[in-house]
């Protein structure tokens, strides 16, 4: 395309940003640039590209990319999102106090709470659902808000624009984990966010063939930072895998489009279904998040969590689905069933997963892009047997 790409929808950037044609050859995809170092044309003049951990074109494509697609000023990637997370909180130093979601990704509580702690950086974990929970926990030594909504795995929506106002008013920076529903569907920056991170291993790659990390910033002076981090600490991202979740973002749109449909056809089972009690899923209207989801998010996603009752019953219906796989992860075109208590959220203490409702009956599926009528029909057959 000529012109330029942030000026136009969704789908046209996530095709386009970043990726124009290479110029040597006009290739339409972006190649991977497997290489490590970079020839001088002479002594003291480079092309602008010196070494690969530092520059790798594959990587600026995909970067230019998720800036574009989250409205950012500029974006780095890394290995997997927990690299990702590894790079945001440099931005923090020892004696410095962050303020958490409670329910948030197992493998995010796991680095705050079993590495960072011993580098002299506090956390407190709260409720962000409610603001005035948020606000009673900032302390002058709050330096950062790290918020995941819709949380993993209880659906939890945190207000972004209400949370952002609080953490500035504290001269903190809010960095939102926006990987459960996708820039197509949310773009936290626009509601004040500073930081957007995404484990680009779940919808933005959509086909489970590679893991990787993003960070987005709003400010040039977080995205300077970030670069120099990236290329400091070396966590980067592969050119293969930038190529791959470059590739997957171009279909983002209707790949979202189709997760939430066949998610609605799923949840509609599961609202007439018997063993089925509790359903969590922001687009419920008796969801406490709804309204705020509504607002913020132009949809819901296809992430759901539902209560069978029991560590055992829960363990039937992971055994008799023939479609859905059992798996960890999501956000790839098939669906994949888990068990957050024994699998994604293990790391977390029995006693802080009850406290906050992450129950041994809980069950959540991501869904993917099959056909709908077989996924209800799979489902339907392995919680008949319950
Ligand atoms: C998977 C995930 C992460 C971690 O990403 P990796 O790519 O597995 O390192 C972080 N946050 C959320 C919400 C996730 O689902």
């Amino acid at each position: 395309m000529k012109g330029n790409p942030r000026d136009y929808g969704f789908s046209t950037r996530a095709i386009h940003a970043g990726q124009d044609p290479e110029p040597t050859t006009g290739a339409v995809a972006v190649p991977i640039f497997q290489t490590s170092t970079y020839v001088h044309d002479e002594f003291g003049q480079h092309k602008g590209f010196e070494y690969a951990r530092g520059e790798n074109p594959t990587r600026a494509a995909l970067e230019e990319n998720i800036a574009a697609l989250e409205g950012g000023f500029g974006a780095t990637a890394y290995a997997s999102g927990m690299a990702a997370v590894s790079a945001l909180v440099t931005l923090l130093r020892s004696g410095e106090h962050v303020v958490a979601s409670r329910d948030m990704y197992g493998g995010t509580f796991r680095y705050f709470s079993k590495v960072l702690d011993r580098y002299g950086i506090d956390f407190s974990y709260v409720d962000t659902t409610d603001l005035s929970a948020l606000e009673a926990a900032m302390t002058p030594q709050t330096k950062m808000v790290y918020v995941e909504t819709p949380t993993n795995p209880l659906m939890e929506i945190t207000d972004l624009a209400g949370a952002a106002e609080i953490t500035h008013a504290h001269g903190a920076v809010l960095a939102v984990d926006n990987t459960f529903l996708s820039p197509y569907l949310q773009r936290p920056l626009e509601h004040g966010a500073d930081v957007v991170l995404h484990s680009a291993t779940k919808f933005l790659n959509g086909h489970s063939d590679s893991l990787g990390g993003l960070l987005v910033a709003a400010s040039k002076e977080h995205q300077e930072w970030f670069v120099f981090v990236q290329k400091s600490a070396g966590a980067i991202l592969g050119p293969m895998d930038c190529f791959l979740i470059l590739r997957g973002i171009k279909t983002l749109g209707v790949r979202m489009d189709r997760h939430e449909s066949n998610a609605k056809a799923i949840l509609e089972l599961l609202a007439d279904h018997p063993k089925v009690s509790t359903i969590l899923y922001p687009g419920l209207p008796d969801h406490p998040g709804y309204e705020v989801q509504r607002r913020q998010a132009s949809g819901f996603g296809g992430v759901l969590t539902f209560e069978v009752g029991s560590f055992e019953a829960a363990g039937a219906v992971l055994n008799k689905v023939q479609v859905l796989s059992l798996a960890e992860s999501l956000g790839g075109v098939e669906s994949l069933i888990s068990h957050p208590a024994s699998m994604t959220h293990a790391s977390v203490p029995k006693e802080n997963r009850e406290k906050i409702g992450i129950t041994d009956g809980l069950v959540r599926i991501s869904v993917g892009i099959e056909d709908e009528a077989d996924l209800v029909g799979d489902l339907r057959q392995a919680l008949d047997a319950i």
